[in-house]
């Protein structure tokens, strides 16, 4: 399995990431990559890729549509700087939030709109968060995406609707274990299904949203990427397959869409 989505860069993981690390990698995570949310937690989020020996770890580089407000001066430059980082496979978290509005919607958009920018002219893909903005975001989408190498949009809860308008630009699509949540993640397993292998892949958006169907859900209820499996598990259900096939399928996905070597 591959976590294409895992803050490891928070302060959940100070105190004991190296065994962090190590657990994912002995539940079957053979590669993480990294979540880069403002141009201090990308650096963080690049420099761990780059020291850490345990495990394949790569980087996203990005501003987080609720630090968008923070993106003034040099802040793109900057970016661009991170984005060449030798462990940088994708650039974000970018993207349009609107349910919590940290940040202004214009400046959720400017800093989107030039993200966007900046990743084609780097060829490099997007990893996205939208929420409450489905309109919005699609239709800035729009624009950009023939000129984008890939995009994903991470921690995708949205409709079928939705789900279709993504796929219809081509966009692949990051379950998290909000499928596990039998209550919250009703809709997710019903659309899941229709999603295509080619598009599919899994992350955990660890320390958040602590898989539901653990068995013993760790005390401090912190999310970790050794908990992938029961992402995988869930997503495999709603599908119909067996885990090592929605497995296989989800890593040589994720290994193509960051470039990732096998
Ligand atoms: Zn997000």
């Amino acid at each position: 399995m591959i976590d294409i989505g895992a803050n490891l860069t928070s302060k959940n993981f100070q105190r004991d990431l190296p065994s962090v690390i190590d657990r994912a990698t002995a539940a079957g995570v053979e590669a993480l990559v990294v979540t880069g949310t403002s141009l201090a937690g990308s650096r963080a989020a690049a420099d761990l890729a780059e020291q850490t020996a345990r495990a394949a770890l790569y980087a996203t580089a990005g501003v987080h549509p609720h630090h968008a407000v923070d993106a003034t001066g040099d802040w793109l430059a900057d970016l661009r700087a991170l984005a060449g980082r030798a462990r940088v496979v994708a650039l974000g978290e970018c993207g349009l939030d609107f349910n919590r509005n940290y940040s202004p919607q214009i400046d959720q958009i400017r800093c989107f709109r030039a993200q966007l920018e900046l990743a084609a002219a780097l060829r490099l893909p997007v990893f996205l968060h939208e929420r409450d903005a489905h309109d919005t975001f699609t239709g800035i989408l729009r624009e950009h995406r023939t000129s984008l190498p890939g995009a994903v949009v991470h921690c995708f809860t949205g409709t079928r609707a939705q789900l279709d308008a993504y796929l219809s630009l081509d966009l692949h699509i990051g379950i998290t274990g909000w499928i596990c949540d039998e209550r919250r993640g009703r809709d997710l397993i019903a659309v899941v299904p229709a999603i295509p292998d080619r598009r599919l892949m899994i992350e955990t958006d660890a320390p958040y949203l602590l898989p539901r169907n653990m068995p013993s859900p760790p005390r401090d209820r912190r999310n970790e990427p050794a908990f992938l499996p029961y992402v995988l598990n869930a997503v495999a259900a709603a599908r119909g397959e067996d885990a090592a096939t929605t497995a296989a399928a989800t890593t040589a996905t994720a290994r193509a869409f960051f470039g990732l070597p096998a």
